[in-house]
């Protein structure tokens, strides 16, 4: 049976139009000798994420952009999920945080959530999907993920998102709290990414 494809090229689309993720994608592919281009830089379309699960968004931000840059194409998703809410907010994480992105308010939301549940069960998890895409419609995808709890109140201004009432498992800081490095080695995209690079990367240590 055939293994991952790999990824041969110089040259790749990130598919995102956040730069804080373009610049990070870029700085850890910058040991492959892979030349880094945005979605944004090629003026391409942002697609709806239409998908049910991270891998589903992650797929067709990446097919979309391969697709018409006519070049490989990196895509991620990703968000906080917790077990005692169902899974929410899942892939609306970015959502919660309505119109204007503030997370103040979806992380208030998720805790009146919590508040209402019995079990007491404050577990959760960062998740990322990681998609890298070829023009013809190839996909290989891979899941990261981050174990920890969730704390009340928020704490640290470090990070964006739901990172400060996010405890990993095994620490005491928030992501919130932690030095941005220490949250990057550990995080969800940092799990993906690393399970991207053994496979398809693999043949470019040789
Ligand atoms: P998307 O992957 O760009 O759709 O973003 C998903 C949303 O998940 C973000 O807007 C954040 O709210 C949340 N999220 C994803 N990763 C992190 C993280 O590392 N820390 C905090 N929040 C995150």
């Amino acid at each position: 049976m055939a293994g991952p494809r790999q990824f041969a090229g110089d040259r790749l689309v990130i598919a995102s139009h956040n730069a804080g993720k373009v610049r990070e994608m870029g700085e850890l592919l910058a040991p492959f000798a892979v030349a880094a281009v945005s979605a944004g830089e090629l003026g391409l379309a942002e697609p709806e994420e239409t998908g049910s699960t991270f891998a589903e968004n992650a797929e067709l931000k990446a097919l979309a952009a391969a697709r018409s840059a006519n070049l490989p194409a990196l895509a991620d998703d990703s968000g906080l999920v917790v077990p005692a809410l169902d899974g929410a907010p899942g892939i609306y994480s970015g959502r919660w945080g309505g119109e204007e992105r503030d997370f103040s308010v979806a992380m208030a939301r998720v805790q009146s959530e919590l508040e209402t549940c019995s079990s007491g069960d404050r577990s959760a998890q960062f998740a990322a999907a990681l998609t890298l895409a070829w023009p013809d419609g190839h996909c290989e995808t891979f899941m990261g993920q981050v174990d920890g709890c969730l704390v009340w109140p928020p704490r640290g201004e470090r990070g964006f998102g739901y990172d400060p009432m996010f405890v990993a498992a095994g620490h005491e800081l928030t992501f919130g709290e932690l030095e941005p490095g220490h949250k990057h080695a550990i995080s969800h995209r940092a799990d993906a990414f690393a399970k991207l690079v053994a496979a398809c990367f693999a043949k470019r240590h040789d």
